[in-house]
């Protein structure tokens, strides 16, 4: 169907025009989905991407030299044989263990990922602990025990950088006409910073994420539905948000990989009850101490908060076990003591 419309997209191998095809279809019933559910807040309404920065391949339409250096495309472009670099070895691999190659551009370059399928599941001894994180501006989290792990600083000198160089864009476009070459290359300086911002917060989630899987049993954590945040303008502010998404995609992964149990808990409340008695000791954000007036405990506002996000992990876990503990059993206890 596509194929026959556009002259390109005969070139290109039928299976990278099907995952592309499968993934436009996959917005359109995502969207779709949403808005049966009725899910609040915006529905991602599928995007007509004018600019395509990757293309996708599945089994075919590409090879891999034996030492595994050169990847050959063998589609209608000729794009040819590409020399791999970097320090990531995929000897460790079966060819056939290799589902999807994708070439992605970006600001500094092109790169060839490997999605390869994989059972990572590895075995550890329990650590005995469990733990609930509130996250905030202040600090990066804070855990139920007190502890709190500051913002990366990455984070606050990228911003006057990612500032200053989208002033000097913003200065060197122009309006009606063809952009100029320092236009392009001062918008190229700024993809590269942002590049390299997303990658210190991918490296620094990564890394945060599996050191809390590695020393805890069961991680309760505050689910931040990104969809409900207000757009914000603040680069502070929006930063730190996608750096928290990131933690908790990564926390979820190591989760499985370390079989941990990992639980989202929703944000209501988890900063205005009190922790030990439960009573609503209500307080502004500029409120830093939890002071609680009905059972006396005093305790740092995020402490307090993250531990509540640990008990109402612990309570929605669930619970396994032989059978499901109901009315049946309150009887027979019952039944047992009077005779
Ligand atoms: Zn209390």
């Amino acid at each position: 169907m596509l194929a026959a419309n556009f002259e390109w997209a005969e070139k290109l191998n039928s299976m990278a025009r099907q995952a592309s095809a499968d993934r436009a279809w996959a917005a359109i019933s995502r969207f779709y989905s949403n808005c049966k559910k009725k899910i609040p807040g915006k529905k991602g309404f599928p995007k007509f991407k004018k600019r395509v920065h990757s293309v996708e391949y599945k089994t075919t339409g590409w090879k891999l030299s034996e030492d595994r250096k050169y990847l050959t495309l063998t589609d209608g472009f000729d794009i040819g044989r590409l020399k791999l670099v970097g320090t990531y070895d995929l000897h460790f691999y079966q060819i056939k263990d290799i589902k999807r190659v994708r070439l992605v551009k970006r600001a500094d370059g092109y790169y060839a990922q490997f999605c390869i399928a994989v059972d990572r599941e590895i075995k550890v001894e329990p650590t005995k602990r469990v733990i609930g994180l509130d996250v905030g501006l202040n600090h990066f989290y804070t855990d139920s025990d007190g502890n709190k792990v500051e913002n990366p600083r990455f984070l606050r000198k990228s911003q006057k950088a990612l500032k200053r160089l989208q002033r000097r864009v913003s200065r060197k476009f122009r309006t009606r006409t063809t952009q100029s070459n320092n236009y392009k290359k001062s918008r190229n300086k700024l993809a590269r910073k942002h590049l390299k911002v997303s990658r210190q917060r991918k490296d620094f989630a990564v890394k945060l994420a599996k050191c809390v899987i590695q020393s805890n049993d069961v991680v309760a954590y505050e689910n931040l539905q990104v969809r409900n945040m207000v757009k914000n303008h603040k680069l502070a502010k929006s930063i730190s948000d996608a750096s928290w998404y990131l933690f908790q995609c990564w926390l979820e992964y190591f989760g499985r990989v370390y079989a941990k149990i990992t639980i989202a808990v929703p944000p209501q409340w988890t900063s205005q009850n009190c922790s030990k008695c439960g009573e609503i000791v209500t307080k502004t954000l500029s409120t830093r101490t939890h002071q609680c007036p009905h059972c006396g405990i005093v305790l740092d506002r995020d402490e307090n908060a993250a531990l509540n996000i640990l008990t109402k992990g612990l309570s929605t876990a669930g619970h396994v076990g032989i059978s499901a503990w109901g009315e049946n059993d309150l009887w027979k206890e019952s039944g047992n003591r009077f005779r």
